[in-house]
């Protein structure tokens, strides 16, 4: 199934779908078959200022800064039903421009609408503060503000919703927007400029700048005008990004790898574990910030759930990703592929038993690579320690609960963690202990939109999602208002009267 889609992507700068200023494309590719999809405009540094020129304007001159709260949510509703309206075309997008299935590019997407109604009530709710009455002299209260222009810079593994997780709580907040999306994704980000220009949100208050990330998301990063960079991608990528901020001293959220465990203590419903197991490593082709890409089997159990996983990775439907039967789809771009390649190769290198079903020769023009599982790996491989972000597990066993905690924790990671006990007590005591963002325990990766989401150590810094995204995305004003006429100190008046005294 082949959506319709439009020969040439452009920018969408100012209320314009515009080419860049250079005039150059580059190449977007299906990664099912690796032909060429479509062309898209490649953003230069003039490109950005010239977003930066609209956004600053509609955020200082017009409407969208003045305009009050319940229009502005207006047009974020509207987006929201738009999304609703298309949610058919822009999963069938998603899926042909990334190669994730179908089935699950629609869940997805679903939920891209939902952020926008949810930080639409959010800022309902929230436009608040708190105000302190001292000595009946004062009043102070504080207001929160708008920050400015944000610049959003996403990655390709779940674009649309990850793009629309940032956009909705800046917009919803009042502040204009330079989405800067993945070069390999493009398609579902120029589908939301175009409903956002259908929603009629004035010129200026949304811009996209379609690009490289040296050039264009670099140049977006160092823009003076733009106040705070929300970003979401690799952790190198991320450290670079606060050293080119740095600077122009931006406000930064980031959201970074991870390499997340999975611990199965003998004693937990093994068929939920073992569904949870292979769900959360094998679903999103494996290009999932918080797949449990290391499993932490106890020994007791090793045997039998290596088996059970055996027999799981055989039966895993791969295949082409808008068939809606297809559980795996192929990579994003041959360059990815060749990576995760790369790590299959040090995993046999470094003495890992590789375990897989072979591709079918149907799908060899695809950037496929089989469900696998990499078995006897020890903690201190590189394919135990560094994100394959790919459909990989790492296999290792562990004895007891202090020594899983100590293997989990040995990594510079902290983004997801999973446990799997029957034992309450044990299982809280593991969530506890075990340096990540988030835990699960006895579930998936399900989450809801109230609850903050994001990571420690080399994961991230601050939180998106619920209120927290509320907090980055406005700035904090305190108002002091003086409610009698207390004393103030008359600076300049002293020699006066010194004068005088002396006189006498
Ligand atoms: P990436 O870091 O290569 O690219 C992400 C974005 O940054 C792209 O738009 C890219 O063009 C841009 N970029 C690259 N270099 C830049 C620079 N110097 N200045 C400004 N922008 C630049 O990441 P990716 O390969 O697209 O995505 C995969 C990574 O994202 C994985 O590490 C994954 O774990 C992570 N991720 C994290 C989360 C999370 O919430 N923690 C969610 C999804 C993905």
């Amino acid at each position: 199934m082949k959506p319709e889609i439009k020969e040439l992507v452009h920018h969408y700068i100012d209320g314009q779908f515009v080419t860049g200023h250079k005039g150059d494309l580059f190449v977007n590719v299906n990664p099912f078959t690796n032909e060429k999809i479509n062309t898209v405009s490649e953003g230069t540094i003039e490109d950005i200022n010239r977003a930066a020129a609209a956004a600053k304007k509609a955020f200082k001159q017009g409407p969208w800064g003045k305009m009050k709260q319940e229009k502005r949510l207006q047009y974020i509703y509207k987006v929201a039903d738009l999304i609703d309206r298309d949610v058919e075309e822009i999963a069938l997008l998603e899926s042909y421009d990334t190669g994730l299935p179908i089935a699950q590019t629609r869940k997805m997407v679903g939920r891209a609408a939902d952020n926008f109604r949810f930080y639409a009530e959010m800022v309902k709710n929230r436009m608040s503060g708190e105000a302190y009455h001292v000595d009946d002299e004062f009043m102070n209260y504080t207001i929160q503000k708008p920050v400015g222009v944000a610049g959003l810079i996403t990655p390709w593994n779940a674009p649309f919703m990850l793009e629309t997780w940032k956009i909705a709580p800046a917009l919803a907040t009042g502040n204009t927007v330079i989405l800067k999306p993945a070069e390999w994704s493009p398609l579902t980000a120029n589908k939301l400029a175009e409903l956002v220009d259908e929603a009629g949100l004035p010129a200026g208050v949304f811009n996209i700048v379609h690009g490289f990330g040296e050039t264009a998301g670099a140049s977006l990063v160092a823009h003076e005008d733009v106040q705070l960079i929300s970003f979401t991608g690799e952790t190198k990528t991320g450290s670079e990004i606060m050293r080119n901020g740095a600077a122009s001293l931006k406000r930064f959220s980031m959201e970074l790898g991870g390499k997340s465990p999975i611990i199965v203590f003998d004693d937990c419903d093994f068929e939920r574990a073992l569904d949870a197991c292979v769900w959360g490593i094998f679903s999103f082709n494996g290009e999932r910030c918080t797949a449990n890409s290391r499993l932490f089997i106890q020994e007791s159990i090793k045997d039998e759930f290596v088996t059970r996983l055996k027999e799981r990775v055989d039966n895993i439907i791969v295949g082409d990703p808008s068939d809606p039967d297809t559980e795996v789809g192929p990579l994003i771009h041959t360059e990815h592929y060749e990576n995760v390649k790369r790590y299959l190769q040090i995993a046999k290198d470094e003495g890992a038993e590789v375990y897989s079903q072979p591709i079918s020769e149907t799908h060899k023009k695809g950037n496929f690579v089989a469900p696998t599982l990499l078995l006897n790996v020890k903690n201190d491989m590189t394919v135990a320690q560094e994100e394959i972000f790919g459909p990989v597990l790492s296999v290792m066993t562990f004895k007891d609960e202090e020594e899983v905690i100590d293997y989990a924790n040995d990594i510079k990671y902290g983004l997801a963690g999973y446990v799997w006990t029957n034992d309450m007590k044990k299982g809280l005591r593991v969530a506890n202990a075990v340096e990540a963002g988030m835990l699960w325990v006895n579930s998936q990766n399900v989450r809801d939109l109230r609850i903050p989401f994001g990571g420690s150590k080399n994961s991230g810094i601050g939180r998106e999602g619920g209120h927290y995204a509320f907090e980055f995305y406005t700035e904090m004003k305190v108002v002091h208002v003086a409610l009698a006429d207390h004393h103030i100190q008359q600076f300049g008046k002293k020699k006066q009267s010194l004068q005088t005294e002396a006189k006498h």
